[in-house]
This record gives structure tokens, sequence and C-alpha cells, in this order.
């Protein structure tokens, strides 16, 4: 079986492959298959995992898993939120995002430096399917002073993970994988498939 992964962003592909390898499917990447992106018009997280995994589905003929993703600062009223990607103006300049929100909360007190990763994985099995699965994850952690750590992408430099003291640029890859969002929105879609799977006698 293969299903197409509606991401271009090369971190997501790779913690996505990794977490799932243990499925008996094949992933390949939109790109790899010649599809571009498409315009993120919805109004939540989940309606933009939808429009890209629909787009995906369309587009390959193939069932389509796409998670839509971002960092959300309570004390920023949510921000960066829906435009985490393109905080700072340009989509995927991970150095001018992490600079933008350092900046933004400069002044804010410490307990005030909370933050959630938030990611949501959809799988639809064709472009009209009425029945997605959806899965959520949330990472619960604060944002630090100053970038630290060389791993993952994107804002990891900058998000302390409370539970082990580091950032999520300095937690191996697996262990990032089992704490974040997206590693739970994975799991809890393992769980879904599961639950739909003809075979799955509930117990
Ligand atoms: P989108 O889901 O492609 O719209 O983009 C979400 C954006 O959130 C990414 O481009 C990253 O900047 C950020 N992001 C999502 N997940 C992570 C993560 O695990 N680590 C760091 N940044 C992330």
């Amino acid at each position: 079986m293969r299903w197409v992964l509606a991401t271009g962003n090369t971190g997501k592909l790779k913690e996505m492959r990794a977490v799932l390898a243990a499925l008996p499917v094949e992933l390949v990447a939109q790109s790899e298959l010649g599809i571009g992106s498409v315009e993120e018009t919805g109004l939540t997280f989940v309606e933009n995992a939808l429009i890209k995994a629909r787009h995906a589905a369309a587009a390959s003929g193939l069932p389509a898993l796409a998670d839509d993703s971002g960092l959300i600062v309570p004390a920023l009223g949510g921000a960066p939120g829906l435009i985490t990607a393109h905080y700072a103006g340009i989509h995927g300049d991970s150095a001018a995002n992490i600079a933008k929100l350092l900046a933004e909360m400069r002044d804010l007190h410490p307990d005030q430096r909370r933050a959630c990763f938030y990611s949501v994985i959809v799988l639809l099995r064709s472009p009209d399917d009425p029945e997605p699965l959806i899965a959520e994850g949330r990472w619960q952690g604060s944002i630090l002073m100053s970038p630290r750590g060389n791993g993952g992408f994107g804002y990891d430099p900058i998000f302390l993970d409370p539970a082990t003291g580091l950032s999520a640029a300095e937690l191996p890859a697996t262990d990032k994988n089992q704490r974040s969002h997206r590693g739970l929105a994975l799991a809890r879609l393992q769980a879904l498939l599961m639950e739909r799977s003809p075979d799955h006698e509930p117990a």
C-alpha cells in the first residue's frame, strides 16, 4: 500500500517516516510525485490539514496523510498560531521566525513564556472521503531566552521541554518523536487505524 505525504517540509517528513516505519505502508512525499503545494486558506489547523490532504489525494490518486502544526504562545494571544511557518514574513525562514518571536517576548515575565506545539494529522482515503481520520497532539513547554542545540528544525532551538530540561533541538530525534506534538498525533493516528481495521475486535 502507498500513501502520499502532503508536505514539502523535510523536517516533518523525516519525523513522520521514522514514527510510521512500522506500518505496512510506503510513504511517498508529494514532491517526489511532482505535486506542488496548495494555498492554506483554512481558519483552523484541522481545516488546513484537510485542504492539504485533499489536494494531495486528488493529484496522486493515493490515500493522503497531511499534518498542520504550529506554535502557540498564550501570552501573545495564541501567536504565532496559524502563521507559525511565516511569522516573520518569509515561509520557512526559521532564523527570522525565531528572532521575531524572541523580540516579541523580550519583556515578558518568565511565567509568561509558556508555549505549546500543536499538530493535527489527517488521513483521507480519497479526495471525497467523508470519514477522515483526525489525530491531534500537544507538547507543552516554554520559550527559551536564546536558541540552544543543533537538531530538529523550525522553532526547536528555542522550545524547552520541561520534563528533560533540554531544548527540542538538543533532544535526540527518537526522544523528540516520543514527546513531541507530531509524535503524539502519529501515535493517536495509529490507534485510530487499528480501530478502523476490519480485524480489530473491540475489547
Ligand atoms: P505548517 O504546518 O507547514 O503550516 O508549518 C508549521 C510550522 O510550525 C513549521 O514550518 C515550523 O516552523 C513550525 N513547527 C511545526 N512543528 C515543529 C517542530 O516539531 N519543531 C519546530 N518547529 C515546528
